[in-house]
């Protein structure tokens, strides 16, 4: 992407590029909007478009340091959020960010907020936000993420402007994905199973061999499942997490350089502030790259279904067609069903921090015995 106009980006939402680009040209900007739309709606990569146009001198010129740290997501007065808490937002972590509006921008003339599922706001914490987000400092400029207007709390939509993101369906996000990443629109499924149906993530995982390798590696788990004991779950559940954490490396080794490279303009605080904010953001990372190993997994499960439903067309990780067919052939819909299940009961517990060695040696336990087990561990319960 290069060019003067940040919100040429923003694919497959029209009316919301529209409705931004004329908000910043004619000097409309509000202090905070609410954009809402399903997961993979580009809500993230709009957002971003924004505080782009926010940040940079020329709103938005595409060229300039500002839009090229906004653009690698290292803007050190463009701040994302997104719950800590397993199940939603805690009041501690809405206190840090409140605090957080009231201090002046480090580099720009003001800041940018993108505070993501803000739906698992609840009363506490989103009472703990109320007054920031009525009456936000002047260099301030708040973006609200959200998957339904529903499922935020009218004390928040009330005090936004709402803008609506419109679905994308899978066939038209995949040709988007395609198009920006230059890969097949097969490798941007495969991508898109993986990283949960967000296009901005699915650029980013298809774009990198490693990440792509990763997912090989985790269907190769699959592949090795009915052949696997005990102990052989165990050794696959810590090759696993190691493969999650493979990538953290080398995000740790650019926010030093992104450090290194800021020492001489900025103030001991501010870098105490960056380094806090990456800390953070690398844990983020590691429960996203987790989360990835459940996401793959399950969608090898859903090809292995739609096998034993007899229609392979819909298969998204056809480079394993075999070991795809293998599974299909010693295993039938229920007990599918069942291991789909385990998976989701897997994600859960990891963004419980539960150890991720003991989720992910239990969920491989599970699935071979819902898979390929002689009798069914559920059936006795009946
Ligand atoms: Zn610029």
């Amino acid at each position: 992407m290069s060019g003067g106009d940040p919100f040429e980006g923003v694919f497959g939402q029209p009316q919301v590029r529209d409705f931004l680009r004329a908000s910043v040209r004619n000097d409309r900007v509000t202090h905070a909007y609410l954009f809402t739309g399903p997961a993979g709606s580009n809500k993230t990569l709009a957002a971003y478009a924004l505080a782009e146009a926010l940040v940079c001198a020329s709103g938005g010129c595409g060229e300039c340091d500002a839009c090229r740290r906004v653009r690698r997501r290292k803007h050190p007065d463009v701040h994302y959020y997104a719950p800590e808490g397993a199940t939603g937002y805690l009041v501690d972590q809405v206190r840090d960010i409140v605090a957080d509006t009231s201090l002046s921008p480090i580099q720009a003339d003001r800041k940018v907020y993108i505070i993501d599922r803000v739906d698992l706001m609840n009363a506490a914490s989103a009472n703990a936000f109320l007054k920031t987000l009525e009456e936000p400092p002047d260099d301030v400029v708040l973006i609200l993420l959200g998957r339904t207007r529903e499922s935020v709390l009218p004390t928040i939509v009330s005090r936004c402007s709402v803008v609506p993101f419109r679905h994308i369906p899978a066939t038209e996000a995949a040709g988007i994905i395609a198009q920006q990443a230059g890969v097949t629109p097969a490798r941007a499924r495969i991508g898109l199973a993986a990283c949960d149906g967000s296009i901005t993530r699915t650029i980013e995982f298809v774009k990198s061999n490693e990440r792509m390798e990763f997912r090989k590696s985790v269907l190769g788990v699959m592949g090795r499942l009915d052949s696997m004991d005990s102990w052989a779950c165990i050794e696959a559940a810590r090759e696993l997490v190691g493969l999650a954490k493979a990538p953290l490396d080398e995000i740790r080794a650019a926010q030093e350089a992104e450090i290194r490279e800021s020492e001489d303009f900025l103030a001991k605080s501010a870098i105490r502030r960056i380094e806090e904010r990456n800390k953070k953001a690398l844990t983020a990372k590691n429960l996203e790259s987790l989360n990835q190993v459940a996401s793959i997994i399950a969608s090898f499960l859903r090809d292995v279904l739609a096998v034993c439903a007899e229609s392979p067309e819909v298969v998204v990780n056809v480079d394993v067609m075999t070991a795809i067919e293998e599974a299909a052939a010693a295993t039938d819909e229920a007990r599918i069903a069942r291991a789909i299940a385990s998976v989701r009961t897997c994600s859960a517990a990891i963004s419980y921090n539960v150890s991720p060695e003991t989720c992910f040696d239990a969920l491989l336990f599970e699935l071979k015995e819902a898979l390929y087990g002689s009798h069914s561990p559920y059936q006795a319960c009946i």
